[in-house]
This record gives structure tokens, C-alpha cells and sequence, in this order.
């Protein structure tokens, strides 16, 4: 199979990807309003909506999947996500956010009360348990389950020892400071399970659910567990 190819889409806040092999493959499709953004990036690589075998939302979170229902009236591809996510995904609303430090706390609060009047929920075509395996999608790579930051998280693998992998790592500040666990965490031990399959993995280049690719040699990761609220309960 030949070789893949990953474009970033940054959507303001949350990124969007289109990985190139012998079809495409859409990876997460922003908050509401900006399937427009995607088909133009589409455009511009010259990608046709006919080349598009999959649309895989890595979790259950609007920023994540916000634009897939307008991206559906376009685009005639199934549309995957893990099982766990997949409620949010058809009911339109939110995977728990547990936040681990209060700036999260508060963008929760904000962020929740902004999202829950709109609701973008559909059902998901294809849904996800521990992998699936892309080559039937022309694409040479491996969905994984990869929990932590909401239990239904799960990351695309590719070839060549990259990963998409939704909000599993991110930059402290979204876009700059080092890279590390997202503040937002569902399960710390499901979590550092998912950080050691990828790197069983091999896997050496992280592309984020936000901001610029991160090198998985660079990854933080506190030795201290620290409990969520999740893990509280
Ligand atoms: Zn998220």
C-alpha cells in the first residue's frame, strides 16, 4: 500500500486532518460552522469529495465533531468513532469533561454553556471497539482505542511512526508550551496506558486535536498520579 500523507487543517481552535493514501481519509471535523474550511483545504491538495472513503471523530467532543453533520451533506462517507463516544456523537452532546486544574474548570463552564443550546448529533456508520484497520479505506494505517481523556478517545496510526490522536497530548496552552497531558481527563491510568501502546507502538511524531505536530520524545509526562474527578468517584 502506498504511502500516506497527512495535511493539517487548522480550524481556529481544533485541527482537522486529511490523510492521503490511496483515498482519503478525514480526521475530526472541528466545531460547527467550518466544513467549509475542510472542503476548501480539500480543494486546495485536490482531493475530490468522491476520494473520501471514511470520516474517523477521534472522540466525543463538539470541537471535534461540530462540523461532521454539515461535512455529511457534501460528502457521502461513512462516518466512524469508538463505541464509548459514539452517545455523544448521536445525541449531539458532550463526553464528561473533568477538568484538572481550575483554569479547565472554568473553560468548562464557559464552554458548556456556549455548546448546549446548539445540538449537531448523528449516528455514527461505522463504531469502533479496540481497532480497526484502514486498508479497506485506502488508507495504510490502524484506528486504536486509546482512552484517557474521554473513554472513547482513539487515535489513527499510521506507516510511518505518526499518530493522530485526538486530545490525548496536547501543548499546555493549546498552541506553545510543552507538551503534555490534556487538562482535561477522564481516567489517569487509562490515560498512561494509552501514552505506553503508543509507544509500543514506536510511534515518534504526535498530530494533536490542537496546535502544531508534537514529537512524541518531547512528551511530558507527570511521574505523580493525580487524581481526576473521574478517578474520585
Ligand atoms: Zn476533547
Amino acid at each position: 500500500m502506498q504511502a500516506v500523507k497527512v495535511i493539517r487543517v487548522p480550524l481556529r481552535l481544533a485541527n482537522s486532518y486529511l490523510v492521503q493514501g490511496e483515498k482519503t481519509v478525514i480526521v475530526d471535523a472541528g466545531d460547527p460552522g467550518f466544513s467549509r474550511d475542510i472542503l476548501k483545504a480539500m480543494r486546495k491538495n485536490g482531493i475530490r469529495k468522491s476520494q473520501i472513503s471514511l470520516i474517523f471523530i477521534t472522540h466525543g467532543h463538539i470541537d471535534h465533531y461540530g462540523s461532521v453533520f454539515e461535512l455529511k451533506r457534501h460528502i457521502d462517507a461513512p462516518v466512524a468513532i469508538q463505541a464509548i463516544d459514539q452517545t455523544y456523537l448521536e445525541s449531539g452532546t458532550q463526553a464528561p469533561l473533568f477538568p484538572l486544574n481550575r483554569a479547565a474548570a472554568f473553560l468548562k463552564a464557559v464552554g458548556q454553556d456556549m455548546k448546549v443550546r446548539k445540538r449537531y448529533g448523528l449516528k455514527a456508520d461505522v463504531v469502533i471497539n479496540e481497532r480497526l484497520n484502514l486498508e479497506s479505506f485506502g488508507v495504510a494505517g490502524e484506528i486504536i482505542h486509546t482512552p484517557g481523556h474521554t473513554m472513547g478517545s482513539s487515535s489513527l496510526c499510521l506507516i510511518n511512526d505518526t499518530a493522530i490522536t485526538g486530545d490525548l497530548i496536547i501543548r499546555r496552552y493549546l498552541f506553545r508550551g510543552p507538551a503534555e497531558r490534556v487538562a482535561f481527563l477522564h481516567n489517569q491510568e487509562a490515560f498512561l496506558q494509552s501514552v505506553r501502546t503508543l509507544r509500543e507502538r514506536n510511534i515518534k511524531l504526535l498530530y494533536p486535536g490542537h496546535g502544531s505536530p508534537i514529537r512524541m520524545d518531547r512528551v511530558r509526562i507527570p511521574n505523580r498520579p493525580q487524581t481526576t474527578t473521574a478517578d474520585r468517584k
